[in-house]
């Protein structure tokens, strides 16, 4: 789950991280409202969305009086915005982040994630930063730096130690204290909250002296979320496909892709194969979808209604092992919800387990038109002749 960077700037404020004052806004009346609580000019307008590179798509922009920020926030405010995160079709914004503007001395990168491999905490930090740190990564490795942190003891202050002494030219004194202090304050947010990225980019040092972390970004671990209810209750559903948030209510894993052969399995490795042999067979997935192991007739119904939703959908496979749940009592469910919903494109199924002769002849004696394949592969070469004659009859 995402942050926005006010809520992250908001989150960095309670564990002692500066950042510089702001204000949200959805509106130019408020935006001119917020600068008011605040220093300036100048004030930086910044969109709020859930993707990076806000600053090269015209996202972040400096403005240096009132005129200037009305303009700057009605620019802004309720257009998609296209970065090299959103995809060409852009995300819309919703809010602004109206904050005071910082006198920029140093720009750096800091940022704690999970290195799998280490499977421990990363601290990763480099004095090339505001750019792209993958960018800084590929062409001068040097310049990123690392300290994985031992979840025993936590995160050290020598460790704080060895990248700050690293920088140059080397900043004064007070100043590598609060950069040292942040790592720290950083490092606790991280392992806190249950993120699975914290990151500042730019941290940065002012013409004066301090330490700020002028971007926020905080993604939370979506395994923590039961017990980070505070963060949960953050989460702007409008960022999402409104698809994806769907299947998060029902608790359905779904991911929508670009083909045309809606998939509805029990099980995530049953589903990865599933789009293997559509591919095969010459096809497209539609989707990943897994109702999860029980695969009852309300998760069934469900799983129905969002494939049903995309209207690239042109036929639907269906394809359940049957192992705890019986595949009659299954066949049962799969019915009952089909008889629920109005569904005009050919169903494929194709069933495997306990009770399987049952659960065939259940769906194969229904009024409904299933069509029921004995195996995978001929489930695959049927629902893409499906989805063949239905091009040819448009
Ligand atoms: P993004 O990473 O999405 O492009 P940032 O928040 O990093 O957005 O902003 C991009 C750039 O805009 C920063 O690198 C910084 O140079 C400038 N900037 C952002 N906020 C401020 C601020 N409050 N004061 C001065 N400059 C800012
Ligand atoms: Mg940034």
């Amino acid at each position: 789950m995402k942050l926005h960077e006010y809520q992250a700037k908001d989150v960095f404020r309670k564990f002692g991280i500066p950042v510089p004052k702001g204000r949200v806004a959805t509106s130019v009346d408020e935006a001119v409202r917020a600068s008011q609580d605040l220093a300036g000019p100048s004030w930086v307008v910044k969109a709020q969305v859930h993707a990076g590179g806000r600053g090269k798509g015209g996202g972040v922009r400096v403005v240096k009086s009132l005129d200037e920020l009305k303009q700057a926030t009605s620019d802004i405010l309720g257009r998609p915005l296209v970065t090299k995160q959103t995809g060409p079709e852009g995300k819309k914004v919703h809010q602004v982040l109206i904050e005071e503007g910082v006198n920029i001395d140093r720009e750096f990168y800091l940022a704690v994630v999970i290195d799998r491999s280490k499977a421990r905490p990363v601290v990763i930090f480099s004095q090339a930063g505001g750019m792209e740190i993958e960018e800084v990564a590929a062409r001068s490795p040097e310049l990123v730096l690392k300290q994985f942190i031992d979840p025993k003891v936590g995160w050290m202050p020598f460790q704080a130690k060895n990248l700050v002494y690293t920088l140059d030219p080397l900043p004064g004194a007070e100043t590598l204290k609060e950069l040292m202090s942040l790592m720290g304050a950083l490092c606790r947010l991280f392992m806190a909250q249950d993120c699975s990225l914290a990151e500042i980019n730019p941290l940065v040092i002012t013409k004066e002296g301090k330490a700020l972390a002028i971007d926020g970004k905080i993604n939370i671990d979506d395994n923590g979320l039961v017990r980070q209810k505070e963060m949960k209750a953050l989460d702007d559903h409008r960022e999402k496909d409104p698809l994806d948030a769907k299947a998060e209510q029902y608790n359905i894993n779904y991911i929508r892709l670009n083909g045309n052969i809606g998939a509805m399995v029990n099980g995530a490795g049953l589903a990865m194969a599933t789009m293997d042999v559509i591919k095969l067979a010459g096809a497209e997935p539609a989707n990943f979808l897994d109702v999860g192991g029980g695969a009852s007739e309300e998760m069934v119904k469900k799983g129905f209604e969002i494939i049903l939703e995309d209207k690239n959908v042109k036929a639907i496979l269906i394809n359940i092992f049957g192992g705890i749940l019986r595949c009659d009592v299954l066949a049962r469910g799969v019915l009952a919800a089909a008889q629920k919903i109005d569904i005009k494109v050919p169903i494929i199924i194709r069933l495997e387990g306990t009770n399987v002769q049952e659960g065939r002849a259940i769906l194969q004696n229904s009024n409904l038109k299933f069509m029921v394949a004995k195996d995978m592969a001929e489930a695959a070469a049927m629902v893409t002749e499906q989805v063949k004659r239905s091009a040819q009859s448009v």
